[in-house]
């Protein structure tokens, strides 16, 4: 499905920039276009592929290009006050030839997570596209300032867009890792989840049509509202030009084995590491969709595993479907459940968030007093004016 994607704040303009690198390495057509915006102008400076017309600098009066800091309060207002600058990215795009619109943001931050709801809300009043969004949690060790600011940002972005999509950094971080090559990994991991479900929506007639490729209306339909999380599961294949091939004297290609592969890689995606981790069960509705060459996708593998997630979530609304890649040496089950609702991590960040706001407010009443306090000399001293 063609889309318009627009990166808030840091985390989010990034992960916009390796969505472009990654549509245009796997040839998806699903980024129809990007936008960058930020309060901050060496953010925006950092970016490789986001164009330079598409990078929104928002809240120059106020901060004057050096970012909002860690204060969402700051970062939704300067959204608001310069929604005008943002509009008018937005109105370069071809509006009629998107399906929607995506906004990416990291929640813990200032600018992204306090504005990309402000866009959210303005672009669902004036657009008839679904507009979704893209949240990412911050760490748990990043702080009570980042959690707070995630959870109140995840509740007001829940509420303005159609459906909200969720990657937790706290459980894609590797033990060691520097923060820096931790990000760009994650965002690898990040991309070709949810860039190989909008493309798989995005294949034209001629394009290798499998039986049952994916329609973007089946994953409109499956982003209806709530919040989603994603599962991905690969394998290597034999693609018919190795050695096995010459042997065989054709593509050395089993239906039986590739139903089973099938089957097992949608059982991996659904059981394995989510972007948001969550009761399976919980789900309202999910899309299986297989990947991989054409030769090794079949209707009774995606239609096994399908039937599979309908038993675990006990849904009727379970879709499934293709997205053949003719080059790819991997065969991979993507499988997306919407409507999420036992999210164990959210309720965790809404608590932490809860007691660091409790918290935040006695220090400052306190330290109100203290500095009374400090300054108090029983009015023995005289101020100079
Ligand atoms: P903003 O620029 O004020 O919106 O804030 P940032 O985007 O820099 O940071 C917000 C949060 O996003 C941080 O707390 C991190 O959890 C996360 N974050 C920052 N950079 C990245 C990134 O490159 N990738 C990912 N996955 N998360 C990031």
């Amino acid at each position: 499905m063609k889309l318009a994607l627009i990166g808030f704040g840091q985390a989010g303009g990034k992960v916009v920039d390796e969505f472009l690198a990654f549509d245009s390495r796997i040839d998806g057509g699903f980024v129809e276009s990007a936008i960058a915006v930020n309060s901050a102008t060496t953010d925006l400076q950092g970016l490789e592929h986001v164009s330079r017309e598409n990078r929104v600098l928002i809240g120059q009066a106020r901060v004057k290009g050096h970012g909002v800091g860690a204060d969402n309060e700051l970062g939704s207002q300067v959204a608001e006050e310069d929604i005008d600058e943002i509009q008018g990215a937005i109105d370069r795009i071809s509006v009629h030839e998107i399906d929607a619109f995506l906004i990416v943001a990291g929640m813990g931050g200032g600018t992204g997570s306090g504005g990309a709801p402000v866009l959210a809300k303005h672009l669902r009043r004036i657009y008839t596209q679904p507009v979704y969004g893209l949240g990412i949690l911050p760490g748990t060790d990043e702080g009570g300032i980042y959690t707070l600011n995630a959870a109140r940002s995840f509740q007001t972005f829940v509420r303005e867009v159609d459906n909200l999509l969720v990657f937790d950094n706290d459980v894609w971080r590797s033990a060691g890792e520097s923060v820096e090559s931790g990000y760009d990994r994650i965002n690898e991991e990040i991309v070709e989840r949810f860039g190989l479900l909008f493309a798989a929506g995005e294949v034209q007639a001629g394009d290798h049509v499998a039986e049952s490729v994916v329609d973007s209306s089946e994953i409109i339909n499956t982003l209806s509202n709530g919040i989603s999380t994603i599962g991905y599961a690969r394998e290597t294949v034999d693609t018919g030009d190795g050695l096995l091939s010459s042997f065989t004297g054709g593509s050395g290609f089993d239906e039986g084995e590739s139903v089973n592969r099938m089957t097992s890689l949608v059982r991996k995606a659904t059981l394995g590491r989510l972007t948001l981790p969550c009761d399976v069960s919980s789900a309202d509705r999910g899309l299986v969709v297989a990947t991989g060459p054409p030769d090794h996708l079949n209707r009774k593998g995606v239609e096994r595993g399908r039937q599979w997630l309908e038993d675990e979530t006990a849904s009727m609304e379970i879709r499934g479907g293709d997205f053949p890649i003719p080059d790819r040496r991997e065969v991979g089950a993507i499988v997306l459940l919407s409507g999420v609702t036992d999210v164990p991590r959210v309720d965790q960040l809404q608590q932490v968030a809860i007691e660091a706001q409790e918290t935040t407010e006695q220090v400052r009443a306190s330290a109100q007093k203290d500095f009374e306090t400090l300054m108090d000399t029983g009015g023995e001293l005289d101020a100079l004016f």
